[in-house]
């Protein structure tokens, strides 16, 4: 890095305090894009990487609920309205205990590229809350959902801000969120969220579209070697919605997906996952991973509190959360013979790992490439609901296929441009950037 980014990257640092994954965030884009400020002076004259660090607004709220028992309950909700130079702030909302601000910032700066490079007219933002759903019970998630909605209403809207699911959030709490917010405005405003259920304003494809967009995303990177799924070894981290249909399309694609996870541990099925059995624990059931084992029966192993990047494989698709693949995973997967890394979730590579499988010279797909085909398809959920029309399965599943081979092709394109073939992360980033960047000079400072 140059002394210039350096000194601006240093600046955010400072006053961002001890937001450590906001900090690793930005530096990575920060990182990509040394060659396009040399190119590019008249970013630096408007000071648009100063002013794309600082969100256009943060939104931090009170949530009181009552539970169960009677008693109540205080959790912090947050929106961060980070860049709406392309289109509505976009982007989902996370309920987890591990929230605080500075994840929220990490996945709203992430989204911003992440939905420029979908071409679709989408600006950036994130949400959610330290919530922790686990273990509540139907009524407890709906009164949280409710009252979180009370505050959040406000600052939303099919033209303002468009948030969707993240971890923690699904069709459940969409449908109690979007059903508040009926309510208090007396609107039945479709496009205010995505990852509606179909019959009220959800569009197909859209669950399916981050595991699925991810293979896809891998599948074009794997094209480049003369590659394919078709006999891939692949392990799979994470068991809810994202890793789910990624082991779904791998496994159409012909590979053997062997693992999946969650946050009490791991199972390896040499016969492959069962993706019906999984689904029907996790998502039915909201169940832990260990069942699967215990249902499945003599070809799985279970283990406990382990990584499951220690099991080999050809192709890895984590699709959990951030920072959960270190360097010591990457040094093991190398040495199991890995081909490709396509990250389904929002920075699950730690900064140590990603260079090394990129000084290793295996495909590495970012996340904000990889993953961006959930998003992609919540804009397309907001074209269905603009137009009142509902789209076919297979339609909508063409237009993700053809965003995602567009967003492979544009990276590659932009790596190659800025002499670093084959290196998608800063394909991404330079890409991105650049789209959100040029809007920005042209809309002036605001
Ligand atoms: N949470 C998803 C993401 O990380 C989807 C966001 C959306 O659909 O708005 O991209």
């Amino acid at each position: 890095m140059d002394a210039q980014l350096l000194e601006i990257r240093d600046e955010v640092f400072r006053r961002n305090p001890g937001e450590t994954e906001f900090h690793q965030a930005v530096n990575e884009v920060f990182e990509s894009l040394v060659p396009l400020s040399a190119r590019h002076p008249e970013y630096a004259d408007a000071a648009i990487l100063q002013r794309i660090c600082e969100p256009e607004r943060q939104i931090i709220f009170r949530v009181p609920w009552v539970d169960d028992a009677g008693k109540v309950q205080i959790n912090r909700g947050f929106r961060v309205e980070f860049n709406s130079a392309l289109g509505p702030y976009k982007g989902g909302l996370r309920f987890h205990p591990s929230v605080y601000l500075g994840i929220v910032k990490f996945l709203g700066f992430e989204q911003i590229f992440k939905n420029a490079l979908t071409g679709m007219p989408i600006g950036g933002g994130k949400g959610g809350a330290d919530f922790d759903p686990r273990g509540k019970s139907d009524a407890e998630v709906m009164r949280f959902c409710q009252s979180f909605m009370t505050e959040l209403y406000r600052h939303i809207g099919e033209y303002t801000d468009v948030p969707a699911g993240d971890i923690g959030v699904g069709g459940r709490e969409i449908g109690y969120l979007f059903g508040q917010y009926k309510r208090i405005t007396n609107r039945y405003e479709s496009g205010v969220l995505t990852g509606k259920g179909i019959g009220w304003g959800g569009s197909l494809v859209r669950p399916e579209a981050t595991g699925y967009g991810a293979v896809l995303f891998a599948e074009e990177m794997l094209k480049t070697r003369g590659q394919s799924f078709d006999g891939q070894r692949v392990a799979v981290s994470g068991s809810g919605n994202v890793a789910i249909n990624a082991i779904a399309k791998a496994q159409a694609l012909g590979a053997s997906v062997v693992t999946a996870s969650d946050s009490g541990g791991y199972v390896v099925d040499e016969a492959g996952i069962d993706v019906e059995l999984l689904r029907q624990i996790k998502e039915v059931e909201r169940g832990r991973i260990s069942e699967y084992a215990e249902r499945r029966g003599a070809s799985v192993s279970y283990v406990a509190d382990g990584s499951v990047w220690d099991v080999d494989a050809t192709v890895a698709l984590p699709c959990a959360t951030q920072n959960e693949l270190n360097d010591k995973n990457a040094a093991k997967l190398l040495a199991s013979g890995l081909v490709a890394v396509a990250e389904g979730a929002n920075m699950p590579c730690t900064a140590e790992a990603t260079a090394m499988f990129q000084e290793a010279g295996i495909l590495f797909g970012p996340g904000k490439a990889a993953n961006a085909g959930g998003v992609a398809t919540s804009a397309l959920e907001m074209q269905q609901n603009a137009s009142r029309d509902a789209w076919s399965f297979e339609h909508t599943e063409e237009r993700l296929t053809d965003i995602m081979v567009n967003i492979h092709e544009s990276c590659a394109a932009t790596a190659e441009e800025y002499g670093m073939p084959g290196n998608y992360v800063a394909g991404a980033n330079i890409d991105g950037f650049k789209r959100v960047a040029d809007a920005m000079l042209a809309l002036g400072v605001i």
